[in-house]
């Protein structure tokens, strides 16, 4: 699943190229994935509008519309394989076998396509108000949250940090990565861990963030398609990305490889039904 960084970097890409752009007709092929609200539903409130813009919150895109009789706000979630791209205005859409909903505007088409459908659009923005803090933004997330947030809590440290409502936009790709930067057991209870620790953490969160941010601002992306080749960066889908992937990943998907830091072979356990990556010496419990 596309966490905060491939979600960051794909946003960073449609803006430029979608903003301004007038819908003249909207499409939803898949219906389950406009989900509570009726597909017709979100449709009408596309109709018509100009895209005035397109944020991020965690792992949620939103898309800031506006028309005659006011603004609107439409939420999107990419779940396990959703893929949102811009088309030229000329360029044939049945190439998409797994298109799922579509948006032909003035200057340009916006595809959404998602063969799992586990993806969601919705006019139901309330999810983003239980979100935690943004993980970048140094002025609502610090060591002094986290203190808060994890004093007394006898939960593990590395369900606490794929919980959105703590932190918004990690999860089991970057959870991993950053405790092992951070040098934290991902079993370890949250109410154990010191306040120089929690600094550590905080620091490793946004490093771990911008180093991978900066792998998708140079990997020469194609999210212009769905094709084999195209999307997002962490798996090394792009030729030219995956040279850098490999070489990226600190212990996640390195089941029995050298850690990277001690040689001591990383190791893999299931913490709530997901695959952690350990090193068991620089990650004592
Ligand atoms: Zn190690």
């Amino acid at each position: 699943m596309p966490e905060l960084p491939e979600v960051e970097i794909l946003r960073r890409h449609l803006e430029p190229r979608i903003v301004g752009y007038q819908v003249q007709r909207v499409k939803v092929y898949k219906k389950r994935i406009v989900r509570p609200d009726a597909a017709g539903e979100l449709e009408k409130v596309i109709q018509g509008c100009q895209i005035l813009g397109i944020h991020r919150r965690g792992k949620y895109l939103i898309l800031l519309l506006n028309s005659e009789s006011g603004s609107n706000k439409i939420l999107i979630h990419l779940g396990m394989t959703g893929r949102l791209f811009s088309l030229k205005k000329t360029d044939a859409i049945d190439s998409f076998p797994h298109l799922a909903l579509h948006v032909e505007c003035d200057k340009g088409q916006l595809c959404y396509v998602d063969p799992r459908t586990f993806g969601r659009w919705s006019l139901d923005l309330s999810c983003i108000d239980r979100l935690g803090p943004e993980p970048m933004d140094s002025s609502s997330f610090h060591a002094r949250y986290l203190g808060h947030k994890f004093s007394t809590r006898k939960a593990k440290i590395k369900d606490m940090l794929m919980n959105q409502a703590c932190v918004a936009g990690l999860g089991n790709i970057y959870v991993c990565e950053v405790l092992h930067a951070a040098g934290l057991h991902p079993l370890l209870p949250v109410g154990q861990i010191n306040s120089n620790a929690l600094k550590k953490l905080c620091q490793c969160i946004r490093r771990t963030l911008k180093s991978a941010l900066k792998i998708g601002e140079q990997s020469e992306l194609n999210l212009q398609g769905a094709g084999a080749g195209d999307g997002f960066f962490y798996f090394g889908r792009s030729n030219r990305a995956s040279q850098l992937i490999q070489e990226r990943f600190r212990v996640y998907d390195r089941e029995a490889k050298p850690c990277r830091v001690c040689k001591c072979l990383v190791e893999r356990i299931m913490i709530s039904q997901r695959s952690t990556y350990f090193c068991p010496n620089c990650q004592k419990a």
